[in-house]
């Protein structure tokens, strides 16, 4: 079954609003060339409807990097689901190990935030991962399935909406560590063995799963072939415009 090859750029607490419509301007160009790949920016809040009058007319998806687990009210900080889409954002990464690690993220707020976001018609970029010592513990799996368990909690066999996951090792991401293709790929069928047993085998085939830690140039078409990965999550590769668009062609290499 074939799944189609997403490039997602996650910009983090990074670059002003113009520097911004700028990185946007510069990935426009390469996405007119590359529709056999789907391509996805996630720029910080404040410069989301900038680059998105920027991107007007173009097929780059926009999103929020988190999204609040209500539709809106007092929740000082927060961004309601709402409020993205009207500045122009279709999806949102949920549960980045970021947000895990600094901001008090646990399995219960992602599967919060899931719920909200997909009744909201948001798509999703759901994130998981193992640290360090979860891996050298022999714990990846356990972890894995215990995040995608939290994530889809009480979401029926057949309620799932598209969602895309993204597997992200902790200890991969911005370190420059990457993990082997074989590590990845191993992750990656284990995630979807997971997502068989939830929702089934069409589902399991269907849905795209993202490597994200370290992804560049260099390793993204070896990562892109492997069986079970669908594209990559990118941090620090997709601030230069340059560096996103070989990412993106890798992607469009493999996707033949
Ligand atoms: C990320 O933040 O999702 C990420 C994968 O970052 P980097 O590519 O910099 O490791």
């Amino acid at each position: 079954m074939t799944r189609k090859i997403m490039v997602a750029g996650n910009w983090k607490a990074n670059k002003t609003i113009a520097q911004s419509v700028d990185l946007a301007n510069g990935i426009k160009k390469i996405a007119e060339e590359s529709t056999s790949v789907d391509i996805l920016i996630a720029p910080q809040f404040t410069a989301i409807k900038s680059v998105a009058d920027a991107l007007a007319g173009s097929a780059i998806k926009i999103a929020g990097q988190n999204v609040l687990w209500e539709v809106g009210g007092a929740f000082t900080g927060e961004v309601a689901p709402f409020m993205l889409k009207d500045a122009g954002c279709k999806w949102a990464i949920i549960g980045h190990s970021e947000r895990r690690q600094y901001f008090a993220e646990t399995d219960e707020t992602v599967n919060r935030r899931l719920k909200i976001a997909q009744k909201e018609g948001l798509n999703v970029i759901v994130c998981v991962g193992e640290t360090l010592d979860e891996r050298m513990a022999g714990k990846t799996f356990e972890v894995l399935d215990r995040q995608i368990e939290g994530a889809f909690k009480d979401f029926g066999r057949h309620s799932l909406e598209p969602v895309v996951i993204a597997y992200e090792p902790v200890w991969a991401i911005g370190t420059g560590k990457t993990a082997t293709p074989e590590e990845a790929d191993e992750a990656h069928a284990n995630i979807r063995k997971k997502i068989g047993e939830l929702f089934g085998d069409v589902k399991a085939k269907t849905i795209r799963i993202l490597y994200g830690g370290s992804v560049n140039a260099g390793n993204a078409e070896t990562l892109f072939k492997c069986e079970n990965i669908d594209g990559g999550l990118v941090g620090g590769a997709s601030l230069k415009a340059y560096d996103f668009a070989l990412i993106i062609k890798a992607g469009v290499q493999v996707s033949g």
